[in-house]
């Protein structure tokens, strides 16, 4: 080969090689372009379907809510998308209200791992599971963040008929789990939205419920 051919091959593997980099970073971007999104009602909604999803019907009965404790809703996407790291939810919202939808209601997300409702294990085949942004720990939720929510449950509470005594924290799902399994020392009790903030959603949704009827 002519030194010429070479050096047009090495630039040929290299644009291929580049490409199939900015291709995989693109896939495993947070916020990706093509993701559709419309604005319902005052907050945006972004469809962002996860792969970390388990085969099966969710028998909705309740549902549990979390904090993603991440600084950036792109580290919290990631993580709810990534088939390394297996876990996912149905939505997640951000401090501004805006929801991405992961996956259905009907789809089992991984959100609750070892959980117990009612004495019933395994949350994720009968829960949705909802990421807020941020950690309660430090900071409120957003009032932006429970409206925003709320216009998402209001439909699928309707639908199952979930009381408000089953919407509840992935902090006392696994409480109730922990409770049930003393010798599982490698499991470790966290704050998953604190009691406090807890009661702030519930009574918003109360009186969302309220004058709604
Ligand atoms: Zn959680």
């Amino acid at each position: 080969m002519t030194k010429r051919k070479i050096t047009i091959a090495a630039v040929g593997i290299t644009l291929v090689v580049l490409t199939a980099i900015v291709a995989l970073l693109w896939t495993q971007c947070g916020t990706r372009g093509h993701d559709k999104r419309e604005k319902q009602g005052n907050y945006w909604v972004i469809d962002h379907p996860t792969p970390n999803i388990t085969p099966g019907r969710n028998r909705v009965q309740g549902v549990v809510l979390h904090h993603t404790a991440t600084f950036r809703i792109q580290d919290a996407l990631g993580g709810l998308c990534s088939p390394k790291r297996q876990v996912s939810c149905h939505a997640l919202i951000d401090r501004d209200g805006t929801r991405y939808i992961l996956a259905s209601p009907d789809k089992i997300t991984h959100h609750a791992g070892n959980s117990m409702l009612d004495g019933k294990a395994w949350c994720n085949k009968f829960t949705i599971g909802i990421e807020f942004q941020g950690n309660t720990c430090n900071r409120p939720l957003t009032e932006a963040q429970i409206n925003s929510a709320i216009d998402y449950l209001l439909p699928i509470i309707r639908k199952y008929g979930i009381p408000i005594n089953k919407i509840v924290t992935h902090q006392q799902v696994r409480d109730n789990w922990l409770a049930a399994h003393p010798d599982r020392k490698d499991v470790p009790a966290k704050v998953d939205i604190t009691p406090a903030e807890h009661q702030r959603f519930i009574q918003a949704l109360k009186a969302r419920l309220q004058a709604d009827k």
